[in-house]
């Protein structure tokens, strides 16, 4: 990927064919599918790219066990239709970044039989929509069985479990493939790039927009064929933007999760708890060394500060809890996310729990808008699909086929399982080093290893004793666009997700290693790294935790270094 500097001389003052604005699953995944149509695109993120809902979901790549249930019982086929599509979507998410993605079995633990009569049935119509997409069927496990897969599971009063298939994601990594993979096609995008006025035609529709680079304050306008209002939970400020007497039309719910030490529940598999307090699911799944748990259910709006309160853990380790043989306690909590699902709704007293993940594309009339709101990330291509589709129809041109559909992300190019061995045969690291780069960046892990033999030292870990190694720094400040702390240590990483705790002994090495590649002076890292750990350790204190103590002087030691 070219620097900020290159993007922004390519960008700025620049035509093309289509502008997506959202850099989430969404609009990257509507700008990968525009660039390989032929079309000339540029991609705009306000944030950092998947810094909003796409790097805040439970990971899961799933026709939705939950939705189906809903669908059967409102007898809706416009339910059923949401299921179906993303059963089939799942596979093609697997096998277009199979670095970044795995096959994952859920077990969902039953206490009473008609429940899992019920679970077992559920789960065959589940098998049955996937049709020829289905990954593995459905079964029944007696209560020693899951007890062997489950140890901690509660043993009291446990029937058995109904076992069923589906995909798990690196979220943030699987955008940044998708981003990566726009720009090697010959795409452009910026993040940190606000799209804030649209400047209009003689007829009104819109034909280019002004933009503020959010890390320098400085304005420019682009210009393009058709906008694309790919933003997720922001949809609405976009569509108003354009006209601005479009009425509503997201309805917005906060989920939190929370991450613990995987031996609190040392599981290969996934566990779903089928009913919740207030009537959904909750998820504990094995990710990246943790088990991740969530998600709760609030509405909420685009202006909210997204984070995980002490309510959202009392209630989500008040649910786990039930089904654990012992119990967890708050004070385990390493780390936690939340973010906002960006639902579609034409009414308004329905709670956001009873709206389904569809997508809807909305073509504004009076400004030529095209808006793509809703859906779920396992469904990313196939809206992404559907929005260009409508993109070439406003632009006079032909449909023509879709190439996403089995386009290899980057870093999933020659991917085999093994790829870890292999770096380890070529380079003196360690093994978790090597599954965390293989993990990470797939195939593009040879490219940080290669930084190392311009620089011996980024061979080197981050934090002792943990795999994230320093090149890795520079490869995502070089490749990825990463321009402040958070692009690294959250989202290109994972280590922030990994422990709040370490992500904070971290940020002094990453703020040094990203000021010599961005030329940050002594002052500007210092507050680079101030302000990184002041918000690490707000969230600790919005979650009931106490805040890590960090030496002020390890940052001067840093900045003056
Ligand atoms: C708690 C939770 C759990 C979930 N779990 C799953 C799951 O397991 N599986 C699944 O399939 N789906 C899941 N989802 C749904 C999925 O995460 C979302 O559907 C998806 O990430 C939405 O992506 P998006 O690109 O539409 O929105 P976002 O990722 O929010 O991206 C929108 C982007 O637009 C940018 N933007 C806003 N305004 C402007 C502007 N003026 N100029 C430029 N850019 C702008 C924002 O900065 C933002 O980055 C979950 C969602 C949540 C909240």
């Amino acid at each position: 990927m070219k620097n900020r500097a290159e993007e922004l001389k390519d960008i700025a003052g620049k035509s093309f064919d289509v502008c997506v604005i959202g850099g989430g699953a969404t609009g990257a995944g509507c700008a990968l599918d525009a660039q390989l149509r032929g079309l000339r695109t540029v991609m705009l993120e306000a944030g950092d790219f998947a810094g909003a809902t796409s790097s805040a979901a439970t990971k899961i790549i799933h026709g939705g066990v939950r939705y189906l249930e809903e669908a059967i019982k409102d007898v809706d086929p416009k339910e059923y239709h949401v299921v179906v599509r993303a059963l089939h979507e799942r596979v093609r998410m697997l096998n277009n970044a199979p670095h970044l993605t795995r096959q994952l079995q859920f077990l969902v633990p039953g206490f009473h039989w008609m429940d899992v009569a019920y679970l077992d049935i559920g789960l065959k119509i589940y098998d049955w929509l996937a049709g020829s997409a289905r990954i593995a069927p459905s079964k029944y496990l007696s209560r020693e069985e899951t007890l062997e897969r489950m140890p901690e599971l509660k043993r009291d009063g446990l029937l058995g479990s109904v076992e069923y298939a589906d995909g798990q994601f690196d979220d943030a990594r699987y955008n940044l493939a998708l981003v990566e993979t726009f720009t090697r096609a010959g795409g452009n995008t910026l993040n940190y790039a606000r799209v804030t006025v649209f400047g209009r035609d003689s007829a009104g529709h819109l034909s280019s927009a002004s933009v503020t680079d959010q890390l320098s304050g400085k304005q420019f306008p682009v210009q393009a064929k058709v906008f694309v209002n790919a933003t997720g939970p922001f949809t609405d400020s976009i569509r108003t933007l354009a006209t601005n007497s479009l009425p509503p039309r997201m309805r917005l719910s906060k989920g939190s999760h929370i991450l613990l030490p995987v031996e609190v529940f040392p599981s290969e598999d996934a566990m779903l708890i089928p009913k919740t307090d207030d009537g959904r699911v909750l998820f504990a799944v094995p990710w990246n060394g943790r088990l991740l748990v969530g998600t709760t259910e609030q509405e909420v709006s685009p202006e909210d500060d997204f984070f995980v309160s002490r309510e959202d853990i009392d209630f989500m380790l008040g649910q786990l809890n039930r089904y654990l043989e012992h119990p967890v306690q708050p004070s385990q909590i390493v780390s936690g996310y939340a973010g906002a699902r960006p639902l579609v709704s034409a009414n308004e007293s329905q709670s956001t729990e009873k709206l389904a993940r569809d997508d809807v594309i909305e073509i504004d009339p009076a400004s030529g808008l095209i808006s793509i709101m809703g859906g779920k990330w396992t469904t990313h291509r196939a809206m992404a699909e559907d929005t260009i589709n409508a993109v070439q129809k406003a632009l006079g041109l032909d449909i023509t086929e879709c190439p996403t559909r089995s386009h290899v992300l980057h870093g999933g190019e020659g991917f085999t399982s093994d790829l870890w061995k292999k770096l380890m045969a070529a380079y003196p690291i360690s093994k978790e080093t090597a599954q965390h780069l293989a993990a990470k960046f797939g195939t593009a892990a040879w490219e940080v290893m290669h930084l190392t033999q311009e620089n011996r030292n980024l061979a080197q870990p981050i934090l002792l004793d943990s795999p994230p190694i320093q090149g890795e720094v520079v490869y995502c400040v070089r490749e990825e666009l990463a321009a402040t702390i958070e692009d690294v240590l959250a989202r290109r990483l994972g280590i922030q997700f990994y422990s709040w705790r370490d992500a904070i002994h971290a940020a002094p090495r990453v703020g040094e290693l990203m000021a010599q590649e961005l030329h940050w002076s002594n002052d500007q890292t210092k507050q680079a790294i101030a302000s990184y750990v002041d918000k690490i350790n707000r969230r600790l204190e919005q979650a009931g935790l106490q805040p890590e103590t960090f030496s002020e002087a390890s940052a001067d030691h840093v900045a003056a270094s």
